[in-house]
């Protein structure tokens, strides 16, 4: 008889969850209302921050914190050649250009602050960082560059709720002038489909909230409540609201999350000291302090492409999912411009690393079964 197979991710989802949904139901008020302002201030708490705009999703985040600091057309932001490709994809809505940068190294999958003096350019208005697998190590340097040189810092923070740059540090997404979460089914706060524009800027905060709902002046929920009588279309915006259901889904999770951030914290040192000796793996970010990390991701880095695949397979023969977090952008088919740009680690690490399932209600049982996967794969995966 086989074992049950072990998911790359997995919901932490029980009672709390029930009740939160029933209770906006029974409520009968579903689209953005009091649920998602409540969802609003519990996150803007959590990061210690004075804003915080929920949307549609991380991608919408991303698009408004954009078209909020003004960027478009003639615009570049530079951006980490390894990341989701949602900044990229928005980045070129907005009509500016995303100028990929290269990652630290194999070790160190995040923007490499050293890339920016030599991606720079007069037309560089802004700089999305993102905290891969939730580790914000660069975080700070990145800021210090964004400040010194008068452009606008996004944080990409969708792997790291909850993360500091430092265990004593600031929080991710506390930092720039804006920051993006998502809250799709495998992030560490999930709700299905959501996401958070965070800032302590009362300009952007007003150019978000109203891009948010159409550019109108106001929600329906403020004229429900007699707050307002009509409305006025200032600028051309979209429908990225949140609807209640979901906020209630998120101030469930947000109650979890330390906690699960937490769980997720001893998973990633269990995985660190089973894989330490594996010949020619390489454990990224094991220089970093996992106590300030979101931990949202387990990657490991193996010796050649072909390795990497075969490991792959040999942990889906064993039901065990695995996943790349990413191909370089510079390798798609709608990013061609960027692919004579120089981006040698972002390209090494997209060949050759595997995500390893992580997610807090994991057992220790499970990690060991996966660690003992990809060591039994190892010799075959080297000849591979
Ligand atoms: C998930 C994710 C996004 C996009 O968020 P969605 O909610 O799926 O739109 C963007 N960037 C990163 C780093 C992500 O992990």
């Amino acid at each position: 008889m086989s074992e049950p197979g072990i998911p790359l991710s997995d919901l932490d989802y029980g009672a709390e969850e029930e009740q939160a949904v029933l209770e906006v139901l029974r409520r009968r008020w579903l689209s953005t209302g009091p649920e998602v302002a409540a969802f609003e201030a519990g996150v803007a708490g959590l990061l210690g921050v004075r804003h915080a705009v929920a949307v549609a999703n991380g991608t919408a985040a991303l698009h408004l914190a954009l078209l909020a600091l003004g960027i478009g057309p003639g615009d570049e932001v530079i951006q980490p050649a390894i990341n989701f490709v949602a900044a990229a994809n928005v980045t070129r809505a907005t009509g500016a250009t995303p100028v990929l940068a290269d990652i630290v190294g194999i070790e160190e999958p995040v923007l490499d602050p050293a890339e920016l003096e030599r991606r720079l350019t007069p037309r560089t208005r802004a700089v999305v960082v993102m905290h891969y697998g939730g580790y914000a190590t660069r975080l700070e340097a990145v800021a210090e560059f964004c400040r010194a040189r008068g452009l606008f810092l996004i944080e990409d923070a969708c792997h790291a709720i909850g993360g500091r740059t430092r265990p004593d540090g600031p929080m991710s997404g506390s930092l720039g002038d804006i920051a993006c979460f998502s809250f799709f089914s495998n992030k560490n706060l999930a709700i299905g489909e959501g996401g958070m524009v965070t800032t302590d800027n009362p300009e952007l905060l007003a150019a978000v909230t109203k891009l948010r709902s159409h550019g109108m002046t106001s929600l329906s929920w403020e004229r429900h409540r007699g707050h307002a009588s009509g409305y006025d279309v200032t600028v051309h915006g979209y429908n990225y609201r949140m609807d209640d259901v979901r906020a209630a889904l998120g101030r469930a999770q947000l109650a979890k999350l330390l906690p699960n951030n937490e769980k997720r914290r001893e998973l990633t040192r269990l995985y660190r000291r089973l894989l330490a000796e594996v010949p020619g793996l390489v454990l990224p970010f094991r220089e970093a302090d996992i106590a300030a990390s979101a931990c949202h991701l387990m990657p490991v880095v193996a010796p050649s492409a072909a390795a990497r695949d075969a490991m792959a397979e040999a942990l889906k023969a064993q039901g065990i999912q695995s996943s790349r977090h990413y191909p370089a952008i510079s390798g798609f088919t709608a990013f061609a411009e960027a692919a004579g740009n120089r981006l040698p680690h972002s390209i090494d690490y997209a060949g050759r690393t595997l995500t390893l399932p992580l997610f807090p209600t994991m057992t220790e049982a499970q990690v060991r079964r996966v660690a003992e996967a990809v060591t039994n794969a190892m010799p075959a995966a080297l000849a591979a």
